[in-house]
């Protein structure tokens, strides 16, 4: 009988425990089950829980554990930016404003051919720009425009039909303006922020009617006109300088041949990639409906 004498201590309704001289003591170690444990400890472990609960939540809105963390030159820095709050799903961007920063901007797309292929390289060197898409390419490919904002990139208004503004009236630019807005509303829930017009004439009449801030550039790569690869680059490296825009087409594989080759001589040189909106927000400037802006340099 000797070991299978039972302890002469009484288990407590839930199993193991029995206090025994003002103490609690296991009794039987071999009955003792992980839950019994987990019970005694949990009163101090949940403060160990709801710690590690609070790091993961501001972690996840200080952007510490971005997808791209540590390949993306943006770090945390005083001015945080994020031009599209309205859109979900995208990833909060953080960057310097003090840093050497310049705005690709890419206009009249966009173009199956050529602005995929140019997403795929700017998504590759994980460089952030600008589309001003015109609203009868915008309507033919919404797919393009939906990737361009999912991939982090800003989407702003070339108007519908790319008509030069200053011979259309005022009630004609509106109504062509906001054809444009119902496109890219339908497609991206929102109207766009900023307007490019096209050619970039502009007139008192073009700048009340637009509703918007109209965008230019400082850097006209005239890639229209050369259609060459190295006279892009060129244009580029000769006129650059810290808070400009640059002005190229994603319509012509020309452009996006050169794409690559900018991007890697603009690293070199130190400059941050940032949209239009991201680039006035890190110079501190407060876009205005009506207000014409071709760079923001410091
Ligand atoms: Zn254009």
């Amino acid at each position: 009988m000797g070991n299978k004498v039972k302890q002469s201590t009484k288990k407590t309704p839930k199993g193991a425990l029995e206090k025994t001289s003002g103490k609690a003591d296991y009794i039987d170690v071999g009955e003792r089950h992980w839950w019994y444990w987990w019970k005694e400890n949990w009163r101090w472990m949940k403060f160990g829980v709801m710690g590690l609960v609070i790091i993961w939540l501001l972690g996840v809105n200080l952007g510490w554990w971005r997808e791209d963390a540590g390949v993306n030159p943006r770090k945390i820095s005083a001015v945080a930016i994020d031009p599209r709050v309205e859109v979900p799903n995208l990833p909060q961007r953080f960057l310097d404003g003090s840093k050497k920063l310049v705005s690709l901007t890419f206009d009249d797309g966009p173009n199956e051919g050529t602005t995929l292929r140019l997403l795929d390289i700017l998504k590759e060197k994980n460089v952030y720009a600008t589309f001003f898409v015109l609203g009868i390419q915008a309507e033919k490919y919404p797919d393009i425009v939906k990737r361009e904002v999912r991939e982090g990139h800003e989407v702003g208004s070339h108007t519908m039909r790319h008509k030069v503004l200053t011979t259309l009236s005022a009630e004609a630019i509106k109504s062509d303006t906001n054809d444009a807005n119902r496109t890219i509303k339908s497609i991206l829930g929102y109207n766009a922020k900023i307007i490019r017009p096209p050619y970039g004439i502009i007139n008192d009449t073009v700048r009340g009617a637009l509703g918007v801030p109209l965008i230019t550039w400082t850097v006209d790569t005239e890639d229209w006109k050369s259609k060459n690869a190295d006279a892009v680059k060129a244009e580029v490296e000769k006129a650059v300088f810290d808070g400009s825009i640059v002005l190229m087409h994603d319509i012509y594989p020309s452009t996006v041949d050169a794409i690559g080759g900018i991007i890697d001589n603009l690293k070199k040189q130190d400059y941050e990639f940032v949209t239009v909106s991201e680039m006035a927000k890190a110079r501190k400037v407060k876009l205005k409906s009506g207000e014409v802006y071709g760079g923001f340099a410091r």
